[in-house]
């Protein structure tokens, strides 16, 4: 059966070394399949909110254990978040 699963990660803050915690979300079609769909749901310091996608010290990632996400909603806020990410990257490079 296709679930959606949340991934979480944390990681130090760039600014105040405080925990970032970033998210994202992955679709699995059935249980030994493997996960497609992946994408970002954002990242946040808990700490001074400061949005860093990516750890500097990728080594140091805390990988959380996945959970169950309904998918109903997720998926189109996924894909809006999706937009949401490219349309910042654009204009980072613009
Ligand atoms: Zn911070």
């Amino acid at each position: 059966m296709r679930k959606q699963y949340l991934h979480l990660s944390a990681y130090s803050c760039d600014k105040c070394q405080g925990p970032v915690i970033s998210g994202s979300l992955a679709v699995r079609e059935n249980e030994i399949s493997k996960e497609t769909e992946i994408r970002q749901a954002g990242a946040i310091c808990l700490s001074c909110g400061h949005r860093q996608n990516g750890a500097t010290k990728p080594e140091r990632v805390r990988h959380l254990s996945p959970v169950e996400w309904d998918p109903v909603g997720a998926i189109e806020a996924g894909h809006l978040a999706t937009a949401y990410v490219e349309a910042l990257n654009r204009a980072e490079l613009g």
